[in-house]
């Protein structure tokens, strides 16, 4: 008898938009096949977990049947393409990022009809043409030329060497951690807000392999800019080069963010141009980037409202008095309203009407919820953690069930410090593959040995800086020790404004040890 296999199921948002429609929807798949949870991912989409295997078929096509989709979610092809959640809708430059994310989603789709006719016994459930999502596609963007003729014109007949990831956004805006996707676009309008094109980054990526120093966490290079006309043109080229040298032999140096290292930025992009056949220009001059996770009530612009909603560890659940599931299932239910996830596993409600707004917030602090983001915990607001054991294979540590209890700890090493309102940004997972992006934050925590973490230092409250391991395996029964002595010296010798991360870049590990091995804690 086959043994009961269990699947983690995950869904394909691009730019974290989730209709009422697929919200519902995924919330009876959660309660009906799976472990009555859902987990919002730090890629903008949802995760299922439990689900059994004979549940699968009826639980994907119930997804696809609701205007969602799971294909390319995982795999080695583009994955979610990701854009900033914060709904402006008066905002040319966001529409632009969210159209083109939905517009690069299509165009990296796996033109195989295989996910769209799953057999079971000889039925035929779903075609390519039936699917919700392809068919939006298609009005979206017409037959044009984003639409290939043939079997898979850009994977070709082995796809792609590892996963690859895209995002899109606007200038100043890093709601969507720019520098750690394989391509970003970020968009360039003219006075006018009239899109001219796209500044191009390439070859960021956190996933590494612990004691393996040719793997590493990376953040993308300036590569072009790109006019608007050829954008879809550069990206296939890009993919090509990709697909055609990046590494097909050792998987964990097959990320394009090693060919990147190798080949050094200007041969990277001469091969890409010989791909596009013609020279790119170089990148335009843009504002430096800052975090904003867009939490609490805004408005539109265009005379509705919308409210971002941390969620702890992006786990949509019911537990006690906190009701943050039947939460969201009352107000999506009622208002039939939309949400856009976000890269931080926050939820953004949005095209609220003004009068539904106090009614709306009355449901979720009913069930228990924080809706003012100033009564937010600061460490709790910027955290993030992937779920690691016990759903992750790959798990060496625990991440999401421990995270709380760590930010109780620090938030303890803080009291006594006298720095209760110091914000850090604090990430962990359960291994080296990063989920959570622990390398670019202040206090990242990357499972090692069981109970043991590397300890992460040196990412920056906006995430423009990459962190550097700073212990390779710390008891996490030890914490307080190494962190005591950083903490103390940052209050001690910090500049105005300086972030912990910043400081610790400026005074270097060397000084840090020294300062922690004289330390005296009373
Ligand atoms: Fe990702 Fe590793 Fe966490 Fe699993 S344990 S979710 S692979 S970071």
């Amino acid at each position: 008898q086959e043994k009961d296999y269990q699947f983690m199921l995950r869904t394909r948002n691009p730019g974290g938009f989730i209709p009422p429609e697929l919200y519902l929807t995924l919330d009876d798949l959660a309660n009906e096949y799976g472990n009555q949870t859902l987990r919002v991912t730090t890629r903008q989409g949802f995760q299922l977990h439990g689900i059994l295997k004979k549940n699968l078929k009826e639980t994907i096509s119930r997804i696809i049947r609701n205007m969602g989709s799971t294909l390319g979610a995982c795999g080695d092809l583009n994955r979610n393409v990701m854009a900033p959640p914060a709904p402006f809708k008066n905002s040319k430059e966001y529409q632009y990022a969210w159209q083109y994310a939905d517009n690069i989603a299509d165009l990296l789709r796996p033109q195989t009809e295989a996910y769209y006719e799953i057999w079971l016994d000889g039925e035929k459930f779903v075609s390519v043409e039936e699917a919700p999502e392809v068919q939006a596609a298609r009005e979206r963007n017409g037959n044009g030329t984003i639409f290939h003729e043939g079997e898979e014109p850009v994977y070709g007949k082995y796809y792609m060497p590892r996963k690859f990831k895209c995002c899109v956004t606007v200038p100043g805006d890093n709601s969507i951690d720019v520098y750690t996707h394989d391509v970003s676009l970020i968009v360039i309008t003219d006075e006018d807000g009239e899109l001219q094109g796209f500044n191009v980054l390439a070859g960021g990526g956190m996933g590494r392999t612990h004691n393996k120093e040719e793997t590493f966490a990376r953040m993308s290079d300036p590569l072009c800019y790109v006019d608007k006309g050829d954008v879809y043109d550069l990206l296939k080229a890009i993919v090509a080069t990709q697909r055609d040298y990046g590494d097909r032999v050792q998987r964990r140096n097959a990320r394009m963010k090693y060919l990147l290292h190798d080949w050094g930025v200007e041969k990277f992009r001469s091969k890409v141009e010989e791909y596009f056949g013609k020279p790119l220009p170089d990148s335009k001059p843009l504002p430096p980037f800052e975090y904003k996770d867009f939490l609490g009530w805004h408005e539109q612009g265009d005379g509705k409202l919308f409210f971002g909603l941390s969620v702890e560890n992006g786990r949509v659940k019911d537990e006690g008095s906190f009701r943050l599931k039947s939460a969201l299932r009352e107000v999506v239910e009622q208002y039939q309203i939309p949400m856009r996830l976000t890269a931080n596993h926050d939820v953004i409600l949005y095209e609220i009407n003004p009068e539904d707004q106090s009614a709306i917030e009355a449901i979720l602090t009913n069930h228990g919820l924080i809706t003012n983001p100033n009564d937010l915990d600061h460490l709790l607001r910027y955290s993030m953690a992937c779920p690691a054991l016990p759903t992750c294979g790959l798990a060496i540590t625990e991440s999401e069930r421990a995270l709380p209890s760590i930010l109780d700890r620090v938030r303890g090493v803080l009291k006594k410090l006298g720095m209760s309102k110091q914000e850090l940004v604090v990430r962990m997972t359960g291994c080296p593959n990063g989920c959570a992006r622990p390398y670019m934050a202040e206090l990242g925590f990357v499972g090692s040995a069981p109970k043991s973490y590397q300890l992460w230092l040196g990412g920056t409250p906006n995430q423009t800086a990459l962190a550097r391991p700073y212990v390779d395996k710390m008891p996490i029964d030890e914490l307080e020790e190494y962190i005591e002595p950083i903490l103390a010296f940052y209050k001690q010798k910090r500049n105005k404004q300086e972030s912990f991360g910043e400081f610790c870049n400026r005074v270097g590990f060397e000084a840090i040890q020294e300062y922690s091995a004289n330390y005296d804690p009373n």
